[in-house]
């Protein structure tokens, strides 16, 4: 992956990320906040510096190889440079990845904000751009008319024009001027080339949507138009349709967006209220699920997690063995893996526990629409669908 900087974020990404393991070195991750409050915007300083003179207090206490401490205070170093390049790129926040040893870093530049906070492990910490991609799914929008059609790309809340097309569609007959059967062949002769025309569209939209990494084909205009587009649609593509969003053709960029983000925003509820169904019924009925902190541990200890499932931003402090990575929410003082008698405290557990399920390909659903969101946090805030049932 070498080094990268890029506005562009897809959940495939996101996915290499969360695999990449530079051994023998770890990785820093860093998220920051920018102050757009501060004329021309700028890394609050204060932030930044508190952050480091953490991670470096920090650094004393683990049981680091030189050469994995020299890479991480070199990756601090790269971080403050990051930190002073990002606000003219116009984000409101950064997430960088770096791992000096290995020559490598990752950095995207994020529209909107974060918690800054600064990490140091075995892989880069993803969860926040799970989370985020998961909030806003990236979407290819068809706006379409009988002569006009429009193709658009929103991500994250931002949209740009991907492609427009024009077909030579005959105007429509005026009043009084054709009659009867006159009339009748122009109108057919008009449906043809409007057939046509939506061929063209259901073709740009196949296209378009194979060669980007889209979550979801959403489509406006004229019901008319999107009705005759949708049957047109291929058949590798229908299961992909998100939606439809009341914009036409012409409408400005950011009404796309927004229309987008209100069909986000109800698809989620849908999506979570399903998720948490699922799980209800594979925790009673079928075995093959399990609620509560302690119980998922189990189940991804067994790489048994098929589908992680995280109420909102819940976490909380646990323990972890330095020697072999055990996780762990209660209070041993031995590791119960390898007893070795060192076990540390991690204070973000529900973190590691999602950036391991990811490295095992898990999915991870972090559910903040309500009433789905309290239907959770009433089973202890996290649970799991499994890929086998736990004798
Ligand atoms: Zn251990």
């Amino acid at each position: 992956m070498g080094k990268q900087r890029t506005p562009v974020l897809t959940r495939r990404q996101v996915e290499d990320l969360a695999r990449f393991r530079p051994i023998p070195y770890l990785v820093t991750t860093l998220y920051l906040d920018i102050d757009r409050t501060v004329p021309g915007g700028r890394a609050r300083p204060g932030a930044l510096k508190g952050l480091l003179r953490e991670a470096r207090a920090g650094l004393e206490a683990r049981n680091l190889t030189r050469k994995q401490r020299q890479s991480v205070e070199a990756d601090l170093g790269v971080l403050e440079r990051i930190a002073r390049d990002t606000p003219a790129r116009g984000g409101k926040a950064v997430a960088a990845f770096v791992a000096s040893g290995a020559d490598w870093e990752q950095v995207f530049d994020l529209p909107w904000p974060v918690k800054s906070r600064l990490l140091i492990g075995e892989t880069p910490s993803v969860r926040v751009l799970a989370a985020a991609l998961d909030e806003h799914p990236r979407y290819l929008v068809v706006l379409t008319d009988r002569a006009r059609a429009r193709l658009v790309g929103v991500h994250l809340g931002r949209a740009h024009q991907l492609r427009e097309l024009a077909s030579d569609v005959p105007g429509q007959v005026s009043e009084g001027g054709y009659r009867g059967n006159a009339e009748r062949g122009i109108g057919r002769h008009i449906e043809d080339h409007v057939g046509k025309h939506i061929q063209k569209v259901a073709e740009a939209a196949r296209e378009a949507f194979g060669e980007r990494d889209f979550d979801g084909l959403v489509l406006g205009g004229p019901a008319e138009t999107v009705a005759a587009l949708r049957d047109g649609l291929s058949p590798a593509l229908r299961p992909h349709l998100a939606g439809e969003v009341p914009v036409e053709v012409t409408a400005p960029l950011d009404q796309v967006a927004a229309a987008c983000e209100t069909l986000a925003v109800a698809g989620r509820a849908t999506r979570d209220a399903g998720l948490i169904d699922r799980l209800v019924e594979a925790v009673e009925a079928t075995g093959t699920g399990v609620t509560g902190l302690a119980a998922t541990l189990g189940a991804l200890r067994r790489g048994a997690v098929a589908s992680l499932l995280v109420a909102g931003d819940y976490d909380q402090p646990g323990l972890t063995c330095p020697e072999c990575g055990f996780l762990s929410a209660g209070d041993e003082k031995d590791c119960p893996a390898c007893g070795c008698g060192g076990m540390r405290p991690v204070p973000y557990l529900v973190r590691e526990i999602v950036d391991r399920a990811t490295e095992t390909g898990a999915q991870t659903w972090h559910i903040s629409s309500e009433p789905a969101r309290r239907r959770l946090e009433a089973r202890g805030a996290i649970g799991a669908l499994l890929r086998f049932r736990l004798i």
